[in-house]
Order: structure tokens, then C-alpha cells, then sequence
């Protein structure tokens, strides 16, 4: 039986962990270096990182390697050690979900390319999966149980994403995209199209990353859950919404906030909860204790109204809004 089918049996819920980017800025990474190429360099660092996460209670740690497709890494320079520097990322978090005296399984992370399909830019679906298979062979050969594609808003990149994957390995798949785009994604898709087509291709869990905090990923979840009760979800949301203060970006959502956030997207139907950019070790730890109780009855029917108070205001999201942040791990 594998690892995966292992932990979905015995668990009902799965702790994500919280964010790479976040923690490596906090080690010293600067502003627009490649933190894929700290594998190598600096592993030490990035195995304190996995630690933590797999010491706060994350049930799945995942690698450092989102930005470690050709596509990304070539703006490094990096674009021919994508088997290496995947590969180290793998074993780096192998260590240590192994040395955790029970059991917390690797997923290999694998984000956008940075590039737009054609039409609409130049990279073909054909040079995408092929970029995505490079990526997913370094990864799996490092030892990952899974592979994490996240961070998408294109559902063809996704499939390019998958497509990669699976012409090299056979291990499960889960995908997220980020709904950041006034409930939709930057190319427009909705929580509710975005599963409806990823749940046709055998994903083992499909959900929301990254974006403009809490509320907007409960939502994700909420439409999710409504359009494909079946399908199990995945919620990843920010450490609420970031603001500059003093030339830093601060997220302002404490570990409580955090924990309260998964009590209720699991109450909306998400079995994969964990936290994206300004989530920390605290936070991870306050989102596992939450999941260790029901949530209470008062916050339960509080949910409830608010969910019902939007179906009665909903209206289709329209426009781009230009408040993306970018997501750094
Ligand atoms: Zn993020």
C-alpha cells in the first residue's frame, strides 16, 4: 500500500506545513536569489525549515524546489541543474520526515513557470511538460511520496504540470491554484471550474494556495466543496493579507487566527490544511492543535450565517484586480 493511502486512511485530516520563502528570508536569503540553489549550499538551513514544520506537527512537509523548473531557474542561470538542485531538494526534507518517529511524507512542490502558454505567450504545452517532467524526475529520484503543483492559474499549465509528472513516476498527484484575482485566478478560472476539470485527471487532493488571506481561501473552499463534495480539498491560505512596513512585507494573521482559519475551512470541507507565505513553525503548530478538537458550536452556526450572507450577496467576480502579491516559495 502507498505511503499516501497510508496517511488519507489514518487520518482525517492532514497538516499541511507553512511556508518555505517566508523562513529562508528570515535565514538570510536576499530578495531575488534563487532559493532552490540553497539545496546545495546551504542545506543545513533548509533542513532546519523542514524540522521545524515536522517539530509543529505538518503531517506532509513540502520541498524546497517551487521555483525549480528550467523556466524559473534560468533567470539564475541555473536552467542546467534542474535534476540536481531538485534532487537536493527532495533529500533535504527526506531527512528529516523520516527521523520524525512517525510518519510525515515529502511532497515534491513544483510552481508556475513564469511563462504563458500560446497563444497568449510563447511557451508551447510541449515545452511546459517537458519542463515539468525534468523537474518531477530530479524530485522523485531525491525520494519525494508526492507531487505538490501549486500556485497555478492557468488550468492547461496544471495539465501540462500533470501530463509531466505522470510520462515519469507514478506517484500521487495533488495540485492548487491561487484564486487571487477577485475569487478567480489571474487567468480567470474559478474555484468551482477549477474543480470540476482537475478532479477528471486523478488527482489525490485538489484545492487553494496563496492569495489575499483567510476569508478568501475559505471561499475557495466553500465553492469547492459545493461543486464536488466527493473530492478531497486542499486549503493553504497566507498569513492574512500583507502590508509593507518599514520596506519589509508583514503578514498579521497570529498563530490563534490561524488555528481558528482551519478549524473552519475544515468545517467548509477541506481535509489538507495548512498555511502559505507568512506562515511560520508558531503558526503550523497552532493549526495542528486546532485540528485536535471540533470546532465549537457558536463558531459553527457564525460560519454558517456568514456563508449564507454570501450566497444572498453573490455576484460574479468581474475585472482584474491588480492586488497580486507575489508568492516567494
Ligand atoms: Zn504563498
Amino acid at each position: 500500500m502507498n505511503k499516501v493511502k497510508q496517511l488519507l486512511d489514518s487520518h482525517e485530516t492532514i497538516v499541511l506545513d507553512g511556508a518555505m520563502g517566508t523562513m529562508l528570508f528570515a535565514a538570510g536569503l536576499q530578495a531575488g536569489a534563487p532559493p532552490e540553489e540553497w539545496n546545495v549550499s546551504r542545506p543545513d538551513d533548509i533542513r532546519a525549515v523542514h524540522r521545524a514544520y515536522v517539530g509543529a506537527g505538518s503531517d506532509i512537509v513540502l520541498t524546497n524546489s517551487f521555483g525549480g523548473t528550467r523556466y524559473r531557474l534560468k533567470l539564475h542561470n541555473l536552467q542546467d541543474r534542474v535534476y540536481e538542485l531538485n534532487k537536493a531538494a527532495a533529500q533535504n526534507a527526506r531527512v528529516e520526515a523520516d527521523a520524525a518517529g512517525r510518519p510525515v511524507l515529502v511532497a515534491g512542490s513544483m510552481g508556475p513557470t513564469g511563462e504563458l502558454l500560446t497563444p497568449m505567450g510563447n511557451m508551447t504545452f510541449d515545452e511546459a511538460r517537458d519542463a515539468f517532467a525534468e523537474q518531477a524526475r530530479g524530485l522523485a529520484a531525491g525520494g519525494v511520496d508526492l507531487l505538490w503543483v501549486e500556485t497555478m492559474s492557468d488550468l492547461e499549465e496544471v495539465r501540462a504540470a500533470v501530463e509531466g509528472i505522470r510520462s515519469v513516476t507514478d506517484l500521487p498527484v495533488c495540485a492548487t491554484m491561487s484564486f487571487d484575482t477577485n475569487g478567480r485566478t489571474m487567468m480567470g478560472v474559478t474555484p468551482s471550474q477549477a474543480v470540476r476539470v482537475m478532479s477528471g485527471w486523478g488527482l489525490t487532493a485538489v484545492g487553494g494556495n496563496c492569495g489575499n488571506g483567510i476569508a478568501e481561501i475559505e471561499g475557495v473552499i466553500d465553492a469547492m466543496h459545493r461543486e464536488a463534495p466527493d473530492v478531497r480539498l486542499i486549503a493553504k491560505a497566507n498569513a492574512g493579507i500583507p502590508q509593507w512596513r518599514n520596506n519589509q512585507l508583514l503578514y498579521d494573521a497570529t498563530p490563534p487566527v490561524m488555528g481558528h482559519y482551519a478549524q473552519r475551512v475544515r468545517a467548509l470541507g477541506a481535509s489538507f490544511i495548512g498555511g502559505c507565505c507568512g506562515n511560520g513553525p508558531d503558526h503550523i503548530a497552532a493549526i495542528s492543535e486546532a485540528l485536535r478538537s471540533p470546532i465549537t458550536a457558536s463558531d459553527l452556526a457564525a460560519l454558517q450565517a456568514e456563508r449564507a450572507a454570501d450566497d444572498n450577496g453573490a455576484t460574479e467576480p468581474t475585472g482584474r484586480e491588480r492586488t497580486r502579491r507575489r508568492h516567494r516559495d
